[in-house]
């Protein structure tokens, strides 16, 4: 990792779950209104009253609207009536200089060697950060602990905590919206952020954890940075995965006794699913970089299969990521293979057309835009040491292929899922074992 790296995950890291949970709940906000030491200034809204010894500008001045705006949001998430939030109040600090804050009373020195970001009762604490955008991610991170700590009465597992902080911190701002749980398009969007690149680079390492490490992550996991990288993964795909999006629902609406009974009751709850859901959340990794669209890369593994054993003809969608065929194979299987059809895969500035070859003039991981892949994925009975991608073959407009790894055979075009939306037509894939 280069310096410049290092540093932006140094500063990208909201660790605050450990050290929140030895801490004491004894925090409670100064009187509204009382008057501030030299120094420091006050901004506020409905929610929110921010103190900073930094001069005030603009970003400063509208960061009580980005928190009321987020009060929406978090009262949708987790199906709070706003009615019942009208009084609800948060004490902010936004801290350049800790030791101030330390002399002045506002931050109690029991809790005063958090890095970037803490929250306590009703306050929440945010060291300066290098972006702007960054200041306003870890302010809605500790505001999503401090709504999840007031309707919950507790944060839950470590990861449903950091995720959903992560989740729904990740957002946009253009002055007036507020729009919370995005996936970035592109790392300007979100300076500082930098959760796909240390997915990518972990998945390529062969080092990714399975979703159930993540779920069994400890107290003390997220003293690691990835550790909030991987959990913020683990809400994206449990969220939005058919299989999994209604129970993760109500995941956030069962009452919680403490972190393991909630993780129990999701485990016990995704029981006779784990073997599809394993496979699911390996391939959804590969593709889950700046631009993932959930509508168009989540992996269906098809719950009956049939054997391959004469031809078929298949059709794949241009606009989707993998898609399951219904039919398995078997490793050493030889398979011939055609493929036709005229599709596009971008609209502009007019539709592009692509045949199952490929776009020879622009390439994706090295392999030509819209070019037909395959590969084959089956359920796993066993939870594997780390997450795996899937093998891939270049099929092209076809030839004769042999079948490395047994399982359902799958099909998509080559293009990253943050580029599917706008494509549109299908291929026809004729198969013969
Ligand atoms: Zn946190």
């Amino acid at each position: 990792m280069s310096a410049i790296l290092a540093l932006a995950a140094m500063f990208a890291t909201p660790e605050c779950l450990s050290q929140r949970l030895c801490a004491q709940e004894s925090a409670s906000p100064r009187a509204v209104g009382a008057a501030l030491p030299p120094g420091f200034s006050r901004v506020s809204g409905t929610h929110l009253d921010l103190i900073t010894d930094l001069p005030l500008d603009d970003d400063l001045r509208e960061l009580p609207a980005v928190f009321d705006a987020a009060m929406a949001g978090w009262c949708d998430v987790f199906e709070i009536p706003p009615a019942n939030v009208a009084s609800w109040r948060v004490e902010a600090y936004v801290m350049r200089d800790r030791q101030r804050f330390l002399a002045a009373g506002f931050l109690p020195k029991e809790i005063a060697h958090f890095i970037n970001g803490f929250q306590l009762g009703d306050r929440l604490w945010v060291n300066e950060q290098p972006s702007v955008y960054y200041r306003r991610h870890l302010l809605l991170h500790e505001g999503t602990h401090w709504i999840m700590s007031r309707k919950f009465g507790g944060l839950g597992p470590p990861w449903l905590a950091e995720g959903m902080a992560e989740w729904l911190g990740t957002h946009r701002w253009d002055g007036q919206h507020l729009e919370m749980g995005v996936i970035p398009t592109n790392s300007d969007e979100v300076p500082y952020w930098g959760r796909t690149k240390t997915i990518q680079e972990q998945l390529s390492q062969g080092v990714a954890p399975s979703l159930e490490t993540i779920l069994r992550y400890s107290n003390t996991a997220h003293q690691q940075q990835d550790a909030y990288v991987w959990s913020w993964a683990a809400v994206v795909f449990l969220k939005h995965h058919p299989d999994t999006a209604a129970l993760f629902s109500q995941l956030l609406q069962q009452p919680w006794h403490g972190s393991d009974a909630s993780n129990r009751w999701l485990f016990t709850h995704l029981r006779s699913s784990w073997p599809r859901i394993r496979q699911q959340w390996q391939v959804t990794l590969s593709d889950l970089d700046y631009g993932f669209d959930p509508q168009h890369g989540l992996l269906e593994l098809s719950p009956k299969l049939r054997p391959l054993r004469d031809q078929q003809t298949l059709v794949v969608r241009a606009t989707d990521g993998w898609q399951a065929s219904g039919f398995a194979v078997a490793a050493g299987a030889h398979l011939k293979i055609t493929a036709t059809g005229e599709y596009s895969v971008g609209s502009e500035p007019k539709p592009w057309k692509c045949t199952p070859a490929g776009v020879q003039l622009e390439y994706y991981r090295g392999i030509p835009l819209g070019r037909l892949l395959m590969s084959t994925a089956s359920t796993l009975q066993h939870e594997p040491d780390f997450a795996r991608p899937l093998k891939i073959q270049q099929v092209g407009d076809g030839g004769e292929f042999t079948i490395t790894q047994g399982g359902e055979l799958l099909f998509r075009i080559n293009e990253s899922i943050g580029g599917l939306a706008d494509n549109s037509g299908t291929l026809e894939v004729t198969i013969s074992p």
